[in-house]
């Protein structure tokens, strides 16, 4: 509950990642803040449902992260993160074979080692082309892939020479593991800094669960920043009103919602379409691959858009003696996707899988916002002088892009508010 005399310089509406990294970094520069959530815990999209000693995940792809980048955000010192075996399997024309499997640590020497391995199943007689493109993919700076010429990945591909073969087999499923987008039509910068960022790091997931994240930023803020179950209803450059808890005077508003929400509380905003996300939880008596892979599957008829024995990734996600096997579907989902997934995970995984039972099915269908091209992943966060936006729509649809987009829109927030220029800059890298 919010006591009647409360006040903070600043309320941010929405305590999802984006919302929570720019509280940090505002009360870093002692600003007084407070963040206003609706739902009962801080976190939003990286949400982990706790069922029988499972930690479930509703996000179902997996952050990228070079273990030379620095930490995340500031206030992310602690998380760990678990990766997956290095490169991914891809199931295709009836066999897996592995992607990949030889990175080695950072640098441009891990990148370029990374592209290579990347390509170096037997795909196809381009594959010297695409090894080239991937290796100087890798060590191309970001801002010199974010002016290049922008088209639909797909469109890209055939441009650049990758032969149908190679998207479809290896680049489509990758890429829509990276981006939760099936058909390719993300714009071809966003998906160049997808696989640049693959290429050069390690799929991960944060240990314990998605909600690690935004758990860890909100307890690196000051005691009672964070207000659960609180309804924005309407803001203005001065204040936020709410659904239960009456009035709060301020001097900005930060709104950090999803696009959805941000748009009924500043109408006219830009609401994005949206990839759906599909996550098919189930646990089996022993795990059913050995090794903590990714596993992609590239037939375009399959339900199933990628599969992990997650317990295997990070062996914190479910009880001892069990395995945790979480499936991703993108897309509207088939009515019966419990049945389909699982008849489908039976022919990846090479075994039966009658006996496994199904934990949770989640189906999201406003998971990730589209990136079609041409896509602005520097959207303004500075409406008017006292009202501002962050979140992954202002970005890139990723949990990175909802994290510089908080720092950015904090940035904006300290300039107008006259905190000084030291807190102002930006010290977060702008790999996707
Ligand atoms: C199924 C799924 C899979 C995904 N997979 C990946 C992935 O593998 N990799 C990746 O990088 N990204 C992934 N994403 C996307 C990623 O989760 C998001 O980009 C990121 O979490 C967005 O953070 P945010 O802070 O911008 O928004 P959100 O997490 O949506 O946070 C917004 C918060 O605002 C609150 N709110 C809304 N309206 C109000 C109001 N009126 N008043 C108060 N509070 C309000 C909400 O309750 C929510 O907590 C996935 C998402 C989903 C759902």
């Amino acid at each position: 509950m919010l006591e009647p005399a409360f006040r903070a310089d600043v309320v941010v509406v929405g305590a999802g990642v984006a919302g929570l990294t720019a509280a940090h970094r505002l009360t870093r520069a002692g600003v007084p803040t407070v963040v206003l959530e609706a739902a009962s815990c801080a976190g939003g999209r990286m949400a982990t449902e706790k069922i029988d000693g499972f930690r479930l995940d509703r996000v179902g792809r997996f952050l990228s992260a070079s273990p030379q980048e620095p930490r995340l955000a500031p206030g992310l010192d602690a998380l760990v993160l678990r990766p997956f075996a290095p490169g991914v399997l891809v199931h295709g024309e009836g066999r897996t074979q592995r992607v990949g499997g030889t990175v080695r640590a950072g640098g441009a020497r891990g990148a370029l080692t990374a592209a290579r391995a990347l390509v170096s199943a037997p795909l196809g007689s381009d594959q010297a082309r695409l090894t080239a493109a991937l290796a100087r993919l890798a060590a191309t700076p970001v801002e010199r892939l974010l002016s290049r010429p922008e088209t639909t990945a797909r469109e890209a591909f055939a441009a650049r020479g990758v032969a149908s073969r190679t998207a479809d087999g290896l680049l489509r499923p990758l890429l829509a593991a990276l981006l939760g987008d099936p058909d390719l039509t993300t714009s071809s910068r966003c998906a160049d800094l997808a696989l640049r960022s693959f290429a050069a790091g390690r799929l991960c997931v944060p240990e314990g669960g998605a909600d690690a994240l935004p758990e860890l930023l909100a307890a690196a803020l000051p005691a009672g920043t964070v207000r659960t179950g609180v309804r924005a209803t309407s803001v203005s450059t001065t204040s936020v009103t709410t659904a239960d808890h009456g009035v709060l005077r301020c001097r900005a508003v930060l709104v950090a919602t999803g696009a959805r929400d941000a748009a009924e509380l500043l109408p006219g905003l830009r609401v994005p379409p949206f990839h759906p996300v599909t996550v098919v939880h189930h646990t089996a008596d022993e795990a059913p691959l050995a090794e903590p892979s990714l596993l992609l599957d590239a037939d375009r008829r399959s339900p199933v858009a990628h599969t992990a024995v997650v317990s295997e990734v990070d062996p914190s996600r479910a009880p001892a003696g069990r395995a945790l096997v979480s499936t991703t579907v993108l897309g509207p989902p088939p009515a019966d996707v419990e049945a389909v997934v699982r008849a489908r995970l039976a022919v990846l995984y090479g075994r039966p899988t009658y006996r496994w039972e199904t934990l949770a099915v989640r189906h999201t269908p406003e998971a990730v916002p589209a990136m079609p091209p041409p896509h602005d992943a520097r959207r303004p966060v500075r409406l008017l002088d006292g009202l501002y936006v962050c979140g992954d729509h202002r970005d890139t649809g990723t949990v990175q892009g909802a994290l510089r987009s908080g720092h950015r829109a904090a940035a904006a927030v300290l300039a107008d508010l006259g905190v000084g220029a030291a807190f102002a800059s930006d010290p977060l890298p702008h790999a996707a």
